[in-house]
Formats: C-alpha cells, structure tokens, sequence
C-alpha cells in the first residue's frame, strides 16, 4: 500500500532559531557546549523532516514541534554524557574485566586523588633531592610482602610476562606444558606472546597429562626457561598430571635453566577457609624457588591495572633495562593505587575487611541476605505496579579468569514483572541511569547482592522501581 506523503507538514517543523529560544533547550545550552547543542538540534529537525518526507509520521502538525523539542533534549542529554558511566554490578561476578576489574579500597582512592590534585614526588628523592625511582616503594612492599629478592611493575600481566619472556629467554626455547597454553580472554594466548617476545617455544606432553621426566627430554643447549602457567581461567579435571613448580624448580636447578611461574591472578592471603579453592599464593611460589614470578594487579590483588614481576635479584635487574620496560612503564596513579593497596596487606587483620574485592570474596552469607532484604523492602515500598519479587539462593562467581570452579553461595533479588519480559527489563535496566547489570535464568530477572555495593542499595532501588513503574505506563 502507498502511503499518503503530506508535505504541507514541513511547514511546521520549527527553525533552529526557535528551538534554542524554547526554555528547556535554552537552560542546557546555559551549562553545555553551544555547538553541542546546535547540532542536536539540526538533527532533530532533520530526523523529523524525514519522517515527513517518507510518511512514517502519521501525527498531527500540531505535534511536530514539541516532538523536534524532546528529540533535540533526548539528543543534547546524551551528547553530554559521558562514555564511561557507573554501572551497578548485580551479575555476582566480582572481578569482572568488562566491568572495570577491581574496585580499590578507600586508602587507594584517596591516593590517586591526591596526586591527581597536586604535585607529588614520583621521580625525586626529598632526602637526597636528587633523582628517585617511582617503583622503589612498590619494590620494597612487594619484596617485604612477597618475601622475593627483587620486584618490579609494568603496565599489566599481558606485558608483564612479555617482558619477562623477552629478557630470559630471546632467540632460545621455552618449554612449556600443552596443559597450560592458555587464552585469557582478550585475545592473550601464551604461544602468541611467546612469538612476540623473540622466544621459541617448545611443547611438551599432552593437554592432561605433562610428567617432569616430559621436560627433561626436551631440555637442549638451546633452552632458556622453562614456564609453568597456571591455568587461571578453566581446570583440567579426572586423570590428570601436572609438573608442579618444586618439581620445575628442581629440574632447573640440575640444568642451570631458570623457572618462570606465570600465575595470573597472584594472592597475597590464602582464602581458602572462607570457602574458596586453595591455589598457590604468590609467596608459595616465590618459596617454591620460581626465579620469576608475574600476577596482575586488578584481580585477586584488588588493587589497580598492573603487571607485577617479583623474583631472583639479576633476572629483574635484567629486566629493567630492557627498553620495553619503559614502554610499559606505569602511570602515578597506578603507583598511587598500587601503593596504598600493598599497604592494606602489611595489615592483615583489616585487609579482607579494606580491600573490596576480598570483603565481596569473603563476606558471610548472612551480609548478603541482610542486603537483599533491604533492597527488597524498598523495592515494595517503592514499585507501584504488578511485580513478583522474591530473594532466592545462588551462586557468584570470581571472575577475572579466577578460581574458574568456585562457587560463593550467595542471595539473589528476583524480580519478574508482568507487563513486559524480563528481556526487556534487563535492556531498560542496562540503559538506565545509573545502568545495573544483572542476569537473566530461569525467566527471572536477577540481582545478585555480593557484587552490590552496601551504599548502592538507594540509588537501586530508585532506578529499578522508576524503570519498573515507568514501563507500565508507556505500555
Ligand atoms: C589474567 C592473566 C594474564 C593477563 O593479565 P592482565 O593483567 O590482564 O594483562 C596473563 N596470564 C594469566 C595466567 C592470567 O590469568
């Protein structure tokens, strides 16, 4: 069927003039940029232009300019919001890399701001007033915490074990199990950033089973190291065999070949009597006798984007002076960051209460449910319409290609509304302001409270009740 186009509607549509002198346009043109707001208002004007010319608009002439007005205000809004947002965490994924990774504690946040606000002495020595380092003090907490030689911090992991390989192990073979060729998501697959770092590597025994005596036969003139990844994302499960870093160690130690443990994560504090699996801290490996040892700042740790590197005195020197090393230098807010978080851990009676991410790792069941209920009673209080909400049990996740198997018994608000899908709720909730992410099972929209912070429970509340109610309306 043809539609009918009216083109005496174009007569209507209003002048660019005009909309800058309507009142709500003209109050945020007062506190955003003008061409900003100029050219959202062209815009509209030409979507609804459009509309005319194709016969897509079927209201009346009297519409069109308020419509040209809310389209330009929907337009101008987002033009001036910016890209990066908070989003409220409900998927129970605590180290989620889409989601920024680690939250860092109070004494962290305080830091970067400080030397955001002000000078600070990254690269001077106030004794000496001469040059300083920015990594010493991270070198010594690390050393002290660690119990390592030497350290250093680099970029992030990925750079991390590139430089590591690089300085070890350039135009000579690394040995490596086929159990531990690891993808971490984003693209990092251990025998890529072999071949970026000029190192050959050498597979040995089979995607299960790897035995000591696998690596002794492939060891050559031409060896340099050898690598143990720990499989930090996924588990070999059944009949399995894998080299551990003692019997690496001891390997090396007859050959004269260094041992690299590559651990990813890398804790400092064994959580295992709060319910999560044992996996070897970064101290464990460092006593084990790893003449290196590279883990990431943003997972387990808690702490800012950060590849650290501890392990035997020369290995590191050697690194350092590898040109790469500047080119992964680390920024003074990550110093800052790092910093005031490696303090938390010289505190062991409060660092699982300071640093985020151990707290949402350890936190009792019971906080969990005591926030569910909050949220659930303000939920009532403030959701005008049909909506079946309910607190159910579950599990949370680490995240962060962490501890892929454990599962952290957690509370989860379900939520299902009757006037639209929970697809849809997921979509209103993602685009709303501030955005929630949760997860979709079983036909229930759910929240999962131990990725909520405690001073979050208001603003969720308001925005699911307000995205909730509104869509009854819009119906
Ligand atoms: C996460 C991870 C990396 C990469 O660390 P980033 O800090 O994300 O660069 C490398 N190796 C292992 C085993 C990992 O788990």
């Amino acid at each position: 069927m043809e539609r009918s186009v009216d083109k005496s509607l174009l007569r209507y549509l209003p002048k660019v003039d005009q909309l800058l002198h309507h009142p709500e346009i003209a109050a945020l043109m007062a506190i955003c940029p003008r061409p900003l707001v100029v050219d959202s208002v062209r815009a509209s004007i030409e979507v609804m232009r459009r509309l005319i010319y194709s016969g897509e608009f079927t209201g009346s002439a009297d519409d069109i300019a308020e419509l040209v007005v809310d389209k330009s205000i929907s337009l101008i809004k987002k033009a001036t919001r910016p890209n990066l947002r908070t989003v409220i965490n409900g998927t129970g994924v605590v180290l989620h890399t889409n989601l920024g990774r680690a939250l860092l504690s109070q004494s962290a946040r305080v830091a970067v701001d400080q030397v955001a606000s002000s000078y600070c002495n990254l690269e001077i020595n106030l004794e000496t007033g001469k040059r300083g380092s920015r990594y010493e003090p991270l070198e010594d907490l690390l050393i002290k915490l660690t119990g390592a030689e030497a350290a250093m911090v680099v970029n992030n992991n990925a750079s991390a074990v590139l430089l590591a390989l690089g300085a070890l192990a350039r135009g000579k073979e690394v040995i490596v199990s086929r159990g531990q060729l690891v993808e971490i998501g984003g693209s990092f697959r251990i025998p890529e950033v072999m071949e970026q770092s000029g190192a050959r590597l050498v597979e040995v025994g089979t995607t299960n089973k790897t035995y000591p005596r696998d690596y002794i036969k492939a060891i050559t003139s031409e060896t340099a190291l050898l690598l143990h990844v720990h499989t930090s994302n996924y588990r070999i499960v059944g009949f399995t065999r894998e080299t551990s870093v003692e019997e690496l160690v001891q390997i090396g130690r007859q050959s004269n070949i260094p041992v690299m443990s590559d651990l990813g994560s890398g804790f400092l504090v064994d959580l295992s009597k709060y319910g999560l699996p044992r996996e070897p801290s970064v101290q464990e490996t460092v006593a084990a006798g790893a003449d290196v040892v590279t883990f990431s700042g943003d997972k387990l740790l808690g702490g800012p984007q950060a590849g650290i590197i501890v392990g035997k005195r020369h290995y590191i020197e050697e690194m350092k002076r590898n040109p790469l090393t500047r080119a992964v230098r680390i920024n003074k807010f990550t110093v800052a960051a790092l910093e005031a978080t490696l303090r938390e851990y010289l505190d062991e009676d409060n660092v699982l209460k300071n640093v985020p991410t151990l707290r949402m790792l350890t936190e009792p069941a019971q906080d969990i449910l005591a926030r569910a209920e909050r949220l659930l009673n303000k939920l009532q209080e403030q959701i005008t319409v049909n909506c079946q909400l309910e607190i159910i049990e579950g599990f949370s996740q680490v995240g962060g290609g962490s501890m892929p198997t454990a599962e952290l018994p957690t509370y989860l608000m379900a939520c299902v509304p009757t006037h639209l899908t929970v697809g849809e709720l997921a979509v209103r909730l993602r685009l709303g302001e501030p955005s929630v992410l949760g997860r979709v099972q079983d036909e229930k929209y759910l929240i999962d409270l131990r990725t909520v912070q405690p001073d979050e429970i208001d603003q969720l509340a308001e925005v699911m009740a307000r995205l909730i109610n509104s869509a009854e309306v819009s119906r």
